[in-house]
């Protein structure tokens, strides 16, 4: 029975959760409350994730770097188009979640204490805020932004040190990695997290609530469809200067690993090896782009905080102002920065866009039902654009073969 379980992959079973839940749900109505716990211990192993893992990924991430006046124009030349993507996948998704609204007709009651005025934002005290005056209570208090800064700094500051920080660096790779270890574990209990939010969703908010979370999941994929069918095409063309066709040849086998494992870590080798040997871009620039890539490099998550944070104000009747929109722009980018290349890791950066912006972070109990799904499709967005970007500072560098790119035999 055991085995049977684990020999089923994880997306299988969270679908069938998703479509028994969602039954149970319909069938039992607001009954279903009884069993919303199990969803609330799920969405609480997520979060217990949050702080180590943002930690230890993103100086891990810094670290990769290598040396810093080694990076020099490879890396500052990547850092610029992930950046710019970045926002431009942000602004695609706050753009869609207000064109097509997906939280109209899902109204949910604002928690107590909380308000549906967005916080007044003092962009002073928000500055300030941002410098943790302790780190230690930063984490402890769970604030993901200043631990952001924090992270960041230790970084730098280890690319600095060179050498004498190399067993820093071994500490929070291993750190990263056990991290990583752990989500996937909590990911295990995703088809039962799933089951049981999906139940109490349909439960309580009946037939209606389900319309509102597929146009989640069609905004979802329509918003990566659009950043791989244009975004990354016009990059190829316009800054590689190569042909379109060739690319999504070379690139498919590490797309489909990425939608069906959902992780940018698991497709990394076959990432790899497409962008080698498919697409002639060389190994030193390679390695490093897509490497750095599949951990910091994230549009399709990006592009999903957007929506899902303007799909947050919808349902809980808050009218986003324009600072709502410049943090939510800031925050879906450093959340994309901050997550890693494994399953699950966008929802646990929700907490970060919504909780800046005043949302109730109730709301993560409405999308992790649905977020697997979604997960499957920002990954292969997310690994298309490390190969985007791979390309495109492959040929700015002069480090791609152009005759093995448009080649046919393709591995
Ligand atoms: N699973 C995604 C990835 O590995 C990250 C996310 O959850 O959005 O790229």
């Amino acid at each position: 029975m055991f085995k049977y379980w684990f020999s089923i992959p994880l997306w299988q079973r969270v679908i069938g959760a998703l479509v028994l839940g969602t039954a149970l749900g319909l069938w039992w109505g607001p009954g279903a409350e009884n069993i919303k716990w199990i969803g609330d211990l799920f969405i609480k192993a997520i979060k217990m994730l949050i702080v180590p893992l943002i930690f230890f990924s993103l100086i891990s991430g810094i670290a990769a770097l290598g040396d810093l006046k080694k990076l020099g124009s490879v890396g500052g030349k990547a850092l610029l188009l992930f950046a710019a993507t970045a926002l431009i996948s942000v602004t695609l998704g706050v753009t869609l979640g207000n064109i097509f609204q997906p939280g109209i007709g899902l109204e949910v009651a604002m928690p107590e204490g909380l308000t549906d005025k967005p916080p007044p934002v003092d962009w002073i005290a928000m500055v300030l805020r941002m410098i943790p005056d302790n780190p230690i209570m930063t984490m402890a208090e769970g604030n993901v932004l200043p631990l952001i800064v924090f992270a960041m700094l230790v970084g730098i500051s280890v690319l600095m040190a060179g050498e004498e920080a190399a067993p820093i660096v071994r500490g929070v790779d291993a750190g990263a990695v056990v991290m990583q270890r752990m989500t996937l574990i909590v990911m295990e209990l995703a088809p039962f997290g799933v089951f049981a939010l999906m139940a109490w969703v349909a439960g309580t908010f009946g037939w209606a609530s389900l319309i509102p979370l597929a146009k989640v999941v069609a905004l979802n994929y329509a918003g990566c469809f659009i950043i791989i069918l244009l975004v990354y095409p016009a990059i190829i063309k316009f800054i590689a200067k190569l042909p379109i066709i060739d690319f999504f040849r070379g690139i498919v086998d590490a797309q489909v690993v990425a939608f069906s494992t959902a992780s940018s870590n698991a497709a990394l080798p076959v990432t790899l090896r497409c962008v080698q040997r498919n697409l002639g871009v060389s190994r030193s620039v390679s390695s490093f782009v897509v490497a750095l890539g599949a951990t910091i490099n994230m549009n399709g998550t990006a592009m999903y905080l957007g929506l899902v944070a303007v799909f947050g104000a919808q349902i809980y009747g808050i009218d986003l102002t324009v600072t709502s929109y410049i943090l939510i722009g800031l925050t879906a980018t450093l959340g994309s920065i901050g997550a890693a290349g494994i399953p699950g890791s966008g929802l646990i950066m929700l907490g970060l866009v919504l909780g800046t912006i005043g949302v109730p972070l109730e709301t993560i109990a409405f999308v992790a039902g649905i977020n697997h799904i979604m997960d499957m499709m920002r990954t292969m967005n997310n690994v298309t654009g490390d190969a985007t970007v791979a390309v495109a500072v492959g040929r700015m560098a002069g480090e791609i073969d152009v005759e093995e790119y448009v080649s046919d035999d393709d591995i």
